[in-house]
C-alpha cells in the first residue's frame, strides 16, 4: 500500500500505509516522486498555521499521472507533471463557477482546496490526488529535483504580478532564504536594484550570487537603504522573513508611498506594527501568494543549473519528521519517495 507521512499533531509526524487513491470526476492520481519542503510546512507543523488534523502536508511536488478520473484528458497518463495548489471548481471544471472564479481569481475560489494545506492530502506520499486543471507538464530534460520549485518560484513571480515594476525600482528583501532568495532572484531578472537583508553572512553572499546588488545586515539596513536611495527609502520592500514582526523592519525601510510586500505566512498575528508611520507614509500594504506555474517553469528551464543550487538536502519519505526539523535551519529540503 503506499506510503503516507501523515502529521497527526504539532511536531509529530506518523508514516502509515493507506489504501491506493482513486480518481474521481476531473482528478487526476500523481504517483509523486519528488515533494519540497516550506515555510507553510513549517508553520503546518509547528502547528502555528492551525489546521485541522489528520493531514498530509506537502504542496511542492513532481511526478508522474497514473491515473485519471472521468472527464480527464487521458494524454495526461504518464506524464511527468506538477501542480497547482488551488484545487478549485474551475480546475475540477464544475457548473456553474462560484463568484471568485467566475470574475477570474480562481486562486481565491470560494469552494477550493489546498492541496496539502486545507482539507486535501498533500504530497509528503507516495500519491496525491489534484483537480485537472491544476496540472502543468514538466519539460523534458528537466530534472524533477529542479521542478520541485516550481510552486516557490510561482510564488516569487506572483511578488511583481500584484505590485508590477518597470525596472527602475530598487527592490529591498528582507529575509532571502528559501522563499526571499527567489524573490531576489525574480526582481534581479525584472532589471530592479536589488539589497538583501540578512542576519546570516552566508544568506548574504548567497544572495548576492543571486542578483542583489547590495547585501546587508539588519543592523546596517536602515543607514544603507538610505544611503543608495538618497535618503528617501526603497520603492518595495519585501517581507519574506516569515517572522511576525518582518512588517516592522519593513515599514523603516519603505519610502513614502512605496509598497510592503508580504510573504511571511507564519500563522501569527505581526507585532507592534506602527500604524500612523503606514497612514502618513501612505504606504501600500500587498500581500501574494500563488503565482504563474507557466512563466516559472520557463524560467527554471532557463536558469536549471543556478537554480538547483538551492537545494540543501534531499531525504527519504520515512525520515519526513527529521525532514520538516532540520529545515528551519536549512534552505530546501527535498523528500524523495523511492
Ligand atoms: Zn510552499
Ligand atoms: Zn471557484
Amino acid at each position: 500500500m503506499p506510503k503516507i507521512a501523515q502529521l497527526t499533531a504539532a511536531r509529530t509526524i506518523v508514516i502509515h500505509d493507506r489504501p491506493p487513491l482513486i480518481a474521481k470526476e476531473n482528478e487526476a492520481i500523481i504517483g509523486v516522486e519528488t515533494a519540497g519542503v516550506c515555510g507553510t510546512d513549517l508553520a503546518l507543523f509547528s502547528g502555528d498555521y492551525p489546521v485541522p488534523l489528520p493531514l498530509v502536508c506537502g504542496h511542492e511536488f513532481v511526478g508522474r499521472v497514473q491515473s485519471i478520473g472521468e472527464g480527464v484528458d487521458n494524454r495526461w497518463l504518464g506524464r511527468r507533471v506538477t501542480a497547482e495548489i488551488n484545487n478549485t471548481c474551475k480546475a475540477y471544471n464544475r457548473s456553474p463557477l462560484c463568484q471568485a472564479c467566475q470574475i477570474g481569481m480562481s486562486a481565491h475560489c470560494q469552494q477550493r482546496t489546498v492541496t496539502g494545506i486545507i482539507h486535501h492530502d498533500g504530497a509528503f506520499a507516495e500519491e496525491v490526488t489534484v483537480a485537472q486543471g491544476t496540472l502543468h507538464e514538466i519539460p523534458d530534460g528537466m530534472e524533477s529535483t529542479v521542478a520541485a520549485l516550481t510552486e516557490p518560484l510561482a510564488a516569487a513571480l506572483q511578488t511583481f504580478e500584484m505590485s508590477p515594476v518597470t525596472g527602475k525600482e530598487t527592490v529591498v528583501v528582507i529575509g532571502p532564504g528559501r522563499l526571499g532568495v527567489l524573490i531576489v532572484f525574480v526582481a534581479a531578472l525584472k532589471g530592479c536594484r536589488v539589497i538583501s537583508v540578512s542576519r546570516s553572512e552566508a544568506k548574504r553572499r548567497r544572495s548576492l550570487a543571486f542578483g542583489a546588488s547590495q547585501a546587508l545586515s539588519p543592523e546596517q539596513a536602515c543607514d544603507g537603504v538610505k544611503e543608495i536611495t538618497g535618503g528617501l527609502g526603497a520603492d518595495i520592500v519585501v517581507d519574506a522573513t516569515g517572522q511576525p514582526n518582518g512588517i516592522t523592519q519593513a515599514l523603516s525601510l519603505v519610502r513614502p508611498r512605496g509598497i510592503i510586500s508580504v510573504k511571511t505566512t507564519c500563522g501569527l498575528p505581526a507585532q507592534g506594527l506602527d500604524m500612523t508611520k503606514l497612514v502618513v507614509d501612505e504606504i501600500r500594504l500587498q500581500g501574494s501568494r500563488c503565482g504563474p506555474f507557466g512563466l516559472a517553469l520557463k524560467i527554471l528551464e532557463e536558469h536549471q543549473k543556478k537554480l538547483k543550487t538551492l537545494i540543501t538536502s534531499t531525504r527519504p519519505l520515512a525520515e519526513a519528521q527529521q525532514a520538516l526539523e532540520s529545515a528551519t535551519q536549512e534552505d530546501k529540503v527535498l523528500l524523495r519517495m523511492d
